[in-house]
């Protein structure tokens, strides 16, 4: 191996096409650099077109989209809410902050999203107990849509609203239709890493209109239509920049080229690494269509490599990896609550983070950084000495 350094090859890094300071530029020459303007409306008219939804707003943050989701069901202190244990943090943190009491679902292990089965226990139990959710939140991880059909019914059947959190699912499909559009909320994070950027940033995104008209109030201090500063209620400052807006846009006329190469290098992991015993791709049901954000995988017998160990081997060669998400029923500040596994003695999710990890997915990756990363693993692989 040579001794030169070799440039870091990132996780998820962005990937600017050009159109984005074509973009950024008008924003600088009209001289709207504020929280509003064209491009603030023409990406929220956008992004509600490409996934025929009604409307859209346009946040500085997904974690935002959320908190205006947790906000305009109403949820508060003592409300229960149901999500997927196996997700970020900032899917949940809003509507604890609100004071709900957050409990867990585990995932299927066919999508590795909400287990439709651990739901329908979650909702019967937590119903029988004259306590429904207030709300059910459903992650569409690493790219892959939840089962929808199943998970909404038994929400339309318990008459319990769905926040969709799509925040790493944009140009995804469930059956055809595109990821961010089942829920009562639909929400998309525009954060550094993930498929479309704009350095920071979310959406929200619902049918109803007039619910997207108040996120958009709310996210402006709600300032009430008088001559002066007038508050009924008070908001918080969530709008998106036009700089930034600017950059989304750029980005979106690219997003199907980017869903085609993180697949595509989705593609070569698995004709390279998925031949060996033990080495398991993030499965893709029929019905699914990922935009493949990260490749994720686990690492099964006969392999018995601790999925850490393989990613400081890749640290050791300027790669950057991570374990996949610790679920929420696992993290301390959760530890009391409350948790509905697949079936009884298995936890699905809990399995996939003791053996997964992802591997770098950038859409601008090269075929030899991949190669690279490639070499990398098969080499940890051979090398890392197993657990006992
Ligand atoms: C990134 C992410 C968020 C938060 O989005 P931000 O734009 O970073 O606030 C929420 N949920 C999931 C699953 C995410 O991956």
């Amino acid at each position: 191996m040579s001794l030169v350094p070799q440039e870091r090859i990132y996780l998820s890094p962005p990937h600017m096409s050009g159109d984005e300071i074509v973009k950024i530029n008008e924003a600088f020459a009209s001289n709207w650099i504020a929280p509003l303007g064209p491009h603030v409306e023409a990406f929220e008219r956008e992004t509600a077109e490409l996934t025929g939804i009604r409307a859209a707003a346009a946040l500085s943050s997904g974690t935002a989209a959320l908190h205006l989701a947790a906000e305009l069901l109403g949820v508060g202190a003592g409300d229960l809410v149901l999500c997927s244990s196996f997700t970020f943090a900032a899917s949940v943190a809003p509507f604890f902050h609100k004071g709900a009491e957050c409990a867990f679902v585990d995932s299927e292990p066919e999508s590795w999203n909400m287990s439709p089965q651990a739901l329908e226990r979650a909702l019967a139990e937590t119903s029988a107990q004259g306590r429904p959710p207030k709300a059910v939140i459903l992650v569409d991880l690493y790219g892959q849509s939840c089962d929808m059909d199943p998970l909404l019914e038994l929400c339309r059947h318990y008459r319990v609203p769905v926040v969709e959190d799509s925040a790493e699912a944009m140009g995804s499909l469930y059956k055809g239709r595109r990821s961010g559009s089942f829920g009562t909320f639909g929400v998309f994070s525009y954060n550094g890493n993930k498929i479309v950027t704009t350095s920071g940033g979310g959406m929200l995104l619902s049918d109803d209109a007039e619910a997207i008209e108040r996120a958009r109030f709310l996210a402006t201090q709600a300032r009430d239509p008088a001559p002066w500063y007038q508050h009924t209620v008070l908001g918080w400052n969530y709008r998106l920049s036009n700089v930034l807006a600017a950059i989304g846009r750029g980005q979106m006329l690219h997003l199907d080229e980017r869903v085609a190469a993180r697949r595509r290098i989705f593609g070569r992991y698995a004709e390279t690494l998925g031949t060996i015993e033990g080495v398991r791709f993030m499965p893709e049901p029929s019905w699914s269509r990922s935009n493949r954000w990260l490749t994720a995988l686990t690492l099964e017998e006969p392999l018995r490599v601790p999925p850490l160990a393989v990613l400081e081997h890749l640290a050791s060669w300027n790669i950057e990896g991570r374990p996949l998400w610790k679920p929420m029923h696992l993290q301390p500040v959760f530890e009391d609550a409350r948790y509905w596994p697949h079936e009884e003695g298995r936890d699905v999710c809990a399995e996939l983070f003791s053996r997964g990890l992802c591997l770098p997915s950038g859409s601008g990756m090269t075929e030899a950084q991949q190669d690279r990363v490639i070499a990398a693993v098969l080499e940890a692989l051979r090398t890392v000495p197993a657990r006992c």
